[in-house]
């Protein structure tokens, strides 16, 4: 019996696989692609997903790798500065290609313990009380405790389960790939900026070396995205939206995205629950589905990992759903409104110069640069201090930095007056008694996705709070 087995080796699935193991539940992932795929999606991680990587210390790997720019320009592309004070430590758009992000992923996991099984596709699963048995292509059963389906926006769990899928289909399709251009980049940037007027998912992005990134309105949408545009395709369309096809050669890929937006009904299915684009899918305005599937596997790994260990208090589990449905809806909405802000038809055009208009008002440029970079979000944990429900930012305590103590991915209790204690749960959350100039309550519980379950000075009250979140006491 497996503890938990992971469908799907994207993103989503490998940051899940490294949290369940840091709790030392058994992950295997299943990847149905015998080799990564060198389709380059998202371009970057937003403050959010940056700080994820800054809890667990994989951040410097990633800074390597990666480039920083300014936070802004991407609610609906309306270009605003950054907005002044926002509430992180790391106020920038970390530019860092999926490839490389997927790659860095899988090694972590790999190195924390998961097993990664390549080539190998989940086509059918059944669960009892017991556990899930999960059916391969190669005609294999393997038996799991758990399985989570992180297999991408077709997720063959979600349709096996026969999970709800409402929303819009697509309306429209778009190519993607990379190629060698062999017009002079005065002629791209002259085509650009003519075509970009009325057609505004045309694009070539310089890679170096001649290699541009290519995207150009379809013809009609595919029956099956899955299937790549031939060259030839690719080359009538650029000759159709651009009248000229830019002398592209030698693809190094090609690929096809729709802009469906949808959200699985629910999230949990008795042992079964999803993830990531498995779980939610839209087009990639402001670049937030890898993020949003990242902080799925935050918010879900460590209570997977309490079930599967014994410790999880009840409806623990199912506060995945309720925490995450709400944060995926939200996105699905922002993206939906800036799609209606990217037409060029006189309306929305109106609505997008007011929108524009308003995003000079501080507030309002902080507000939705907030959404799309997900460090504004709050869940709904009840009445109490202003704090509860909300991750907390990196501060600078007496002995180093917040984040740099919660890479155990344990809960932490971050103690100002020195008087609490957190003894019975001493397996799953650490004391700290430090002080920050920066913290605003005498004391913090964290979850171990950093999110703050209490705040407060009493020990009773803190008794209180804290089987909700870690169960009861060892002794
Ligand atoms: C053009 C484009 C640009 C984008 N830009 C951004 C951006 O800038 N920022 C951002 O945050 N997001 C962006 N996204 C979205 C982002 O790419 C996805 O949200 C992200 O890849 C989702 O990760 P995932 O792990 O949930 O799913 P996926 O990355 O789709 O991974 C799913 C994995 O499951 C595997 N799989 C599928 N079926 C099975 C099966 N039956 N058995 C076993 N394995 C299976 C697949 O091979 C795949 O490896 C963009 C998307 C597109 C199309």
């Amino acid at each position: 019996m497996i503890d938990v087995i992971v469908a799907g080796g994207g993103p989503t699935g490998m940051m899940l696989a490294s949290e369940l193991r840091l709790h030392g539940v058994q992950a295997l992932v299943l990847e149905k692609d015998a080799e990564p795929t060198p389709v380059v999606r998202s371009l970057g991680l937003h403050a959010r997903s940056i700080e994820v990587m800054d809890q667990r210390g994989l951040l410097d790997r990633f800074l390597a790798l990666g480039k920083q720019y300014p936070v802004g320009g991407f609610f609906a592309g309306i270009a605003k500065p950054s907005p002044e004070r926002l509430d992180t430590a790391h106020a920038y758009v970390l530019g860092i290609l999926q490839t490389v992000t997927d790659r860095l992923l899988t090694e972590h996991a790999i190195e924390v313990g998961a097993e990664v099984r390549r080539g190998c596709e989940l086509v059918g699963l059944s669960q009892d009380d017991y556990g899930v048995t999960a059916e391969l292509a190669d005609g294999t059963q393997l038996r799991s405790r758990y399985l989570v389906g992180c297999d991408g926006g077709r997720s063959t769990v979600r349709k096996v389960l026969g999970v709800g899928f409402p929303g819009e289909s697509s309306t429209v399709d778009t190519l993607l790939g990379e190629m060698v251009v062999a017009a002079d980049p005065e002629t791209v940037n002259a085509v650009n900026a003519e075509v970009r007027k009325t057609q505004l998912r045309f694009g070539a992005m310089p890679l170096g070396d001649g290699v541009y990134r290519v995207g150009v309105p379809a013809e009609g949408v595919a029956e099956d995205r899955s299937v790549s545009p031939s060259f030839e395709e690719f080359k009538r369309q650029l000759q159709v939206t651009a009248g000229t096809d830019l002398g592209v050669h030698s693809p190094r890929w090609l690929s096809r995205f729709g802009n469906a937006t949808r959200q699985a009904e629910r999230y949990r299915t008795g042992r079964v629950l999803l993830a990531g684009d498995a779980a939610h899918v839209h087009p990639p305005m402001g670049g937030q589905g890898l993020n949003l599937g990242i902080q799925d596997a935050f918010n879900l790994g460590w209570k997977l990992a309490a079930e599967v260990n014994g410790w999880a208090p009840e409806g623990l589990l199912d506060s995945y759903h309720t925490e995450r449905h709400p944060v995926a809806a939200d996105v699905l909405d922002n993206t939906r409104a800036q799609m209606e802000l990217t037409s060029l038809e006189p309306g929305p055009q109106a609505v997008r110069r007011l929108v524009s208009q308003l995003m000079d008002f501080e507030d309002v440029n902080r507000y939705l640069t907030e959404k799309i970079i997900a460090i504004g979000i709050r869940y709904d944990f009840g009445e109490g201090h202003e704090l509860l429900g909300k991750r907390l930012r990196d501060i600078a305590l007496k002995q180093g930095r917040l984040y740099e103590l919660m890479h155990s991915g344990r809960g932490l209790l971050l103690d100002q007056t020195g008087q609490l204690s957190v003894a019975d749960w001493a397996d799953r959350i650490d004391h700290v008694v430090d002080t920050s100039k920066d913290l605003e309550a005498p004391a913090v519980l964290l979850r171990p996705d950093g999110h703050v379950a209490w705040a407060g000075e009493n020990q009773a009250d803190l008794l209180g709070q804290i089987q909700r979140w870690f169960g009861a006491p060892a002794n």
